[in-house]
């Protein structure tokens, strides 16, 4: 019997397409076990021995931590790791572990224990927004290893080149995963979560938020994630026009990197400079540097995920030299710490926030937490001896901010000039992303404006970044969107201060026309848009006759 295709809708965290067998991931392998909130009674054939369950259970703690070592040590992506050193932070964490030990005092084994204490703080996180769910993955995760160690059962081997449909996916549990192909459809998570942002990195196919469905006997799928949907047991014509579509996206790809070479301009002649938005060294692996005009945008916050990191200037130092020796002599900008919202850091950033995007982030945390901003600060300016380095200060809203932040600089390179250590005097700047600076920029003492349009829609809309239910209002093309970028440049340009724009917008070529009406003559983009933001650039170009 053929099996009816099955067409599930999502929303795309990663474009691409990939086709392969379906597999399926359980999370909790003691799953249908104790219930969720109420302890569950000892077990009548055993007699309950408080201290056997307490040791299974710290034996199983310690087992979870020595896998997420060894996971640490075989990952070479600093993304990656920090996220598994973040994982281990928890683990080594005792407020974590506390409630299940009460329970097992209280008579409960350890498994139960362990699972219900561990749900309960799921529950928690479920109900927090976008910033909780985020963090809730990894959450998960640590609570599955643990029971599994409890349990002995092992995970599943997930093949290379498999379609990977999952509630959610912890990002340890993606490390884990041969990515040769394949793709990832899940049922919750969302485009701005931690592992969504390693599958970017890694260019891997994924939606999230697919409709629910049981999906029978695993087979083959398609995953279009171009589109948002996941085609489960395709039958042979929907295979034969999926595989025309990937030979001619791999075709597309391959013209377009044809232009890669060439430096880009207006149809008029003006120099466009494309540069790169990374957070990390790594993401840059597969592009010359000859390729791009600097890096426009580093987004510290992904690399620097625990607190020790955020304490440690020279581990800062190696991480940052890294970038600047790999761009040979082109421009970095290194925008200072953006944690909170969907990017916390344990230790660091508030966690009672309800909407966190507007809350206590970026430089509002920053002069929160004055040394880690003077350590941060002294780790760009030694980057900054060897290439020219720019610092870019996030969610700057009144002048202050940036002038307290221009103080701190200052402090540290005279700081580190008075001990005899090489640095250079990085240029500071801002992101314009919420209106009020927008608005006034002329108070700002700002060596360079960079616009942060995923912010500022959102912000001028009263829309939400991280839900996308109201797509008229976070259209980049509206006219208020285009009025304030082109109000924006024109505002700099009469300072002759210079302005960029870093916001997603830039990577998509069906908002580069507008981009370049508004005035705007340097954008950031992710290195895996470089190649079709450039050929779109060439032939605007050629189209207009220029
Ligand atoms: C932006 O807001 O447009 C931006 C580039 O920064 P982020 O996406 O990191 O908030
Ligand atoms: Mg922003």
């Amino acid at each position: 019997m053929i099996e009816a295709a099955l067409r599930l809708h999502g929303t795309p965290a990663c474009t691409g397409l990939a086709r392969g067998p379906l597999h399926i991931l359980d999370s909790d392998p003691t799953q249908g076990g104790a219930p969720m909130s109420a302890p569950s009674r000892p077990d009548s054939a055993q007699p309950h021995d408080t201290n056997r369950e307490s040791q299974s259970l710290r034996r199983a703690l310690t087992e979870a931590s020595a896998g997420l070592v060894e996971l640490r040590g075989a990952t070479s992506a600093n993304d990656a790791r920090s996220i598994v050193e973040f994982q281990l932070a928890m683990l080594d964490d005792e407020v974590l572990s506390a409630p299940a030990f009460a329970l097992i005092e209280h008579g409960v084994q350890a498994v139960a224990a362990w699972r219900i204490a561990m749900n309960a703080h799921l529950e928690d996180y479920a109900t927090g927004g976008e910033y909780f769910r985020a963090r809730a993955a990894d959450v998960r995760d640590l609570r599955d290893r643990v029971l599994r160690g409890l349990s002995g059962v092992a995970l599943a081997n997930v093949p290379s080149g498999s379609i990977v449909v999952a509630d959610d996916l912890p990002p340890s549990r993606f490390l884990e995963i041969p990515w040769v192909g394949g793709g990832i459809a899940l049922f919750e998570g969302s485009a701005t979560s931690h592992v969504a942002m390693l599958a970017r990195a890694r260019g891997i196919p994924m939606i999230v938020d697919v409709a629910r469905a049981h999906l029978g006997s695993p087979g083959d799928a398609l995953l279009d994630a171009e589109n948002g949907v996941l085609i489960v047991s395709p039958d042979a014509e929907s295979v034969a026009r999926f595989e025309r579509r990937q030979r001619a996206r791999a075709t597309a790809r391959a013209r377009d990197r044809t232009y890669l070479e060439a430096p880009a301009f207006t149809s008029t002649g003006e120099r466009v400079l494309v540069q790169l938005n990374v957070a990390e060294r790594g993401e840059l692996d597969s592009i010359e540097p000859e390729h791009c005009d600097g890096i426009g945008l580093v987004r510290t916050e992904f690399t620097l995920r625990t607190l020790t990191a955020l304490r440690d200037e020279q581990r800062q130092y190696a991480r940052y030299a890294e970038i600047v020796r790999w761009a040979k002599g082109r421009p970095v900008t290194f925008r200072t710490l953006d944690a909170g919202a969907d990017k916390p850091i344990a230790g660091y950033t508030l966690e009672a926030e309800t909407n966190a995007y507007l809350g206590v982030r970026g430089v509002r945390l920053s002069l929160l937490h004055p040394d880690i901003l003077a350590t941060q600060l002294r780790a760009l300016a030694r980057a900054a001896a060897l290439g020219p380095v720019k610092i870019m200060v996030p969610m700057v809203t009144q002048p202050f901010e940036l002038e307290a932040v221009r103080v701190s600089l200052d402090t540290s390179v005279r700081a580190l000039r008075d001990a005899g250590i090489a640095c250079g005097n990085p240029q500071l700047g801002m992101m314009v992303e919420v209106p009020a600076a927008a608005l006034t920029l002329d108070l700002f003492d700002a060596d360079f404006f960079s616009i942060g349009s995923n912010d500022l829609i959102p912000f001028l809309t009263a829309s939400r970044r991280d839900r996308d239910r109201l797509p008229t209002l976070t259209d980049p093309l509206q006219p208020a969107v285009l009025r304030i970028v082109a109000a924006i440049v024109a505002q700099a340009r009469s300072r002759d201060v210079e302005v960029s724009l870093c916001g997603d917008m830039a990577s998509e070529g069906r908002y580069l026309p507008a981009i370049l009406h508004a005035g705007v003559r340097t954008i950031s983009v992710a290195p895996a848009a470089l190649a079709g933001v450039k050929a779109t650039l060439a032939r605007l170009r050629a189209s207009a006759g220029g």
